[in-house]
């Protein structure tokens, strides 16, 4: 992990440098208030801080204010702030929590409190980046929530168009429901859903992904990929999800399904907006629905089953 020393005295910056090197920390050392704010600025700065109160141009406390305060430079995540100052005093520490600080310690400090102490704003920032993978997934089925697909679809996609290739969404929605959760009961119309996701997934490559749209549909993005790939891995997909048996768990009767298919192909050299795709993928999904379902349309009308 990197860790951001903000200390304008060389003799204790090089201390904390070396002590820091010794647990296994990257440091990178800033010896005024300007240069501190500069590197907090920069898109991949450290997500952590250990910071001197008493510096030139800028001190650690605007410092700290600032930082809690600019939603811009928040735009990665958090910064966990430790203050390591000589300025010890009750009013003095009680400033600098106020002004933003997470951690106050007092110089001459005790190293191994130090260490101690860095851990415990590592944990805290493990744990926000364990909470940000969570929000990304949707949490019934455990793939992608459909915010999340759309954010990475959207990179996938200029990154497709910058090297010249295809890239395809494969969107499913699971036939006739209502009927299953009218049948059997919502919940296990719930343990359909996460097979039906699974089944999708563990049926594509390993660099596709897929998402929860809503309900029980769901979107593979099929990066590098023609019209006829694309078909091929929602076939896969398809004579899985044709093959699943969902066994309620009281046991009792097994549930079948079918499942409908849209694909849309991004064409290459051309810049396709990530909603006119996957609206494209949505209409041949209602079409394959509309022609009698547990089937898949593509734009290219002469591909179809075998
Ligand atoms: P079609 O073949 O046209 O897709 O018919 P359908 O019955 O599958 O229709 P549709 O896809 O519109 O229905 C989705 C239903 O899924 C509607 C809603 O009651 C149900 N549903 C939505 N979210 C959940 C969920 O999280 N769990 C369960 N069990 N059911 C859900
Ligand atoms: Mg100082
Ligand atoms: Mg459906
Ligand atoms: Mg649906």
């Amino acid at each position: 992990m990197k860790i951001l020393v903000a200390e304008d005295d060389p003799v204790s910056g090089d201390l904390l440098k070396k002590l820091l090197g010794i647990w296994g920390y990257e440091v990178i050392l800033s010896r005024d208030g300007k240069q501190t704010w500069k590197i907090i600025s920069e898109a991949d700065s450290p997500r952590l801080i250990l910071l001197d109160l008493n510096m030139p141009y800028l001190d650690g406390l605007e410092i700290c204010r600032r930082l809690r305060n600019d939603s811009y430079v928040n735009r990665n995540g958090y910064t966990y702030i430790i203050v390591l100052t000589a300025r010890g005093r009750s009013e003095d520490v009680i400033e600098g929590l106020d002004a933003g600080a997470d951690d106050y310690i007092t110089k001459p400090y005790n190293p191994e409190e130090l260490r101690y102490r860095i851990r415990i704003g590592e944990r805290i920032l493990n744990m926000e980046s364990n909470l940000k993978d969570l929000s990304a997934m949707d949490s019934m089925t455990g793939v992608l929530s459909r915010h999340k697909f759309i954010q990475r679809l959207e990179e996938e996609l200029n990154r497709s168009f910058r090297n010249n290739e295809q890239l395809g969404v494969i969107i499913a929605d699971i036939d006739n429901f209502k009927k299953v959760n009218e049948q059997y009961g919502h919940q296990f119309g719930d343990q359909v859903i996460r097979d039906f996701a699974r089944c999708l997934a563990d049926n594509c490559r390993p660099y596709d992904f897929v998402g929860r749209m809503g309900a029980e549909e769901f979107i593979t993005c099929v990066p590098e990929t023609t019209v006829e790939e694309a078909f091929s891995i929602a076939r896969r997909q398809r004579n899985a999800v044709n093959k699943l048996i969902v066994q309620p768990a009281e046991g009792g009767e097994l549930a079948q399904i079918t499942a409908s298919f849209g694909i849309a192909v991004s064409e290459q050299g051309f810049q396709v907006k990530v909603d006119e795709l996957v609206q494209q993928a949505d209409a041949l999904l209602r079409k394959a629905k509309e022609d009698g379902r547990d089937r898949i349309y593509t734009t290219d009308p002469d591909i179809k089953e075998p």
